[in-house]
């Protein structure tokens, strides 16, 4: 069963940057930038960021605006801030050699469960299982686990897996083992959309024989009350000779540290929500070009207005504003880059 598994990956997938040339670094790189990001944009980031760093002392080194811009694309930049803590971490106590040994990566400050599996698993090919949502979900489906879904079944995956009660641990490379259940939850065993018919494990998947598909993972109660919240966002653009206007996000805000364009809310129903001012209730809204956007539980929809250094000034906007210049303008934030691409 494993063996297909494995073979269909390989034939499908072993062509991804990361696994053509393999190393551990390359491995805590491309598991670092694969969290939260798509595949396809981590395709067109991973060898240009791994050539010029090839190593975790050249991450050390970055200064943290170096980081960041060099993590331009990929988004969630607290990742990108994380990597530069790990390699410090790595470089300074593990004299450059990324520990093969789960406690002592977990001891890492910015290195999770996740990650920390995915070194060892992927990266050294050793016994190790990297359970994410996506092989929560894989695993709870082919192995019929009707835990709900969260840490705790998560962690139950993970105790059988030690427990030797699932995945038979011989003969099996755990690298090609993960990459290969990681491919089919990417591809085929979708949360919502799942291709039974194609899959390479429907004969021995409990789920698919019991019809349980679309129950597995189980969403527990508490879980299903949870409601994304709707965020409406007016995103100033100002540009002049000078530059485009932006200002620098402060401590405890999302992006913390990048340049963002002016940005104000127009409406959301999380009443928590504090990240930006209030805009202006006279502007039509409705006649401004927007992109869709997200970020944690909000789902976001960016309205672009383009004003004059005149108009602004009557917009009376109290803050600290710069402009950013030539190649500064790939400081900004991944959304502020859109919504200048949007209206170009
Ligand atoms: S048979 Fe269906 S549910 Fe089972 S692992 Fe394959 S795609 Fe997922």
């Amino acid at each position: 069963m494993w063996a297909n598994l494995i073979s269909w990956s390989k034939k499908e997938f072993s062509d991804l940057p990361w696994r053509r040339k393999r190393s551990v670094y390359g491995t805590l790189v491309s598991e670092i930038m694969l969290q939260q990001t798509t595949v396809s944009t981590v395709i067109n980031h991973f060898e240009r960021f791994i050539t010029k760093y090839p190593t975790l002392s050249a991450i050390a080194r970055m200064s943290d605006e170096e980081m960041l811009l060099a993590w331009k694309g990929l988004g969630y930049y607290r990742r990108a801030k994380n990597l530069k803590k790990i390699a410090e971490i790595i470089v300074s106590d593990y004299e450059d050699e990324i520990p093969c040994d789960l406690d002592l990566l977990l001891k890492i400050n910015g290195i999770g469960p996740y990650t920390a599996n995915a070194i060892v698993g992927i990266g050294y090919d050793k016994p190790a299982l990297a359970v994410d949502a996506n092989l929560e979900r894989v695993l709870a489906r082919i192995y019929g686990i009707e835990t709900p879904k969260g840490p705790r079944l998560q962690k139950q995956i993970l105790q059988l897996f030690l427990e030797k009660k699932i995945i038979p641990q011989r003969h099996l490379s755990f690298r090609e083992l993960n990459e290969a259940l990681m491919d089919l939850g990417r591809t085929i065993c979708q949360s919502k959309k799942a291709a039974c018919e194609i899959c390479p494990l429907k004969k021995e998947c409990q789920a698919f024989k019991t019809n349980k598909v679309k129950q597995i993972p189980v969403i527990s109660e508490e879980a299903s009350k949870k409601v994304s919240h709707e965020l409406k966002l007016l995103r100033i653009v100002v540009k002049t000779s000078e530059g485009v206007m932006a200002y620098k996000k402060g401590q405890g805000q999302w992006l913390e540290g990048q340049w963002e364009i002016p940005t104000f809310v127009i409406s959301c129903d999380d009443k928590n929500f504090k990240q930006y001012p209030k805009a202006k209730d006279e502007i039509d809204f409705n006649k401004l070009p927007f992109i869709k956007t997200g970020i944690t539980k909000y789902s976001i929809e960016n309205y672009i207005l383009t004003l004059s250094v005149k108009q602004w000034k009557s917009f009376a906007i109290n803050g600290e504003y710069e402009w950013l210049k030539g190649e500064e303008i790939n400081h900004l934030s991944t959304s502020s880059l859109k919504c200048l691409e949007k209206i170009k």
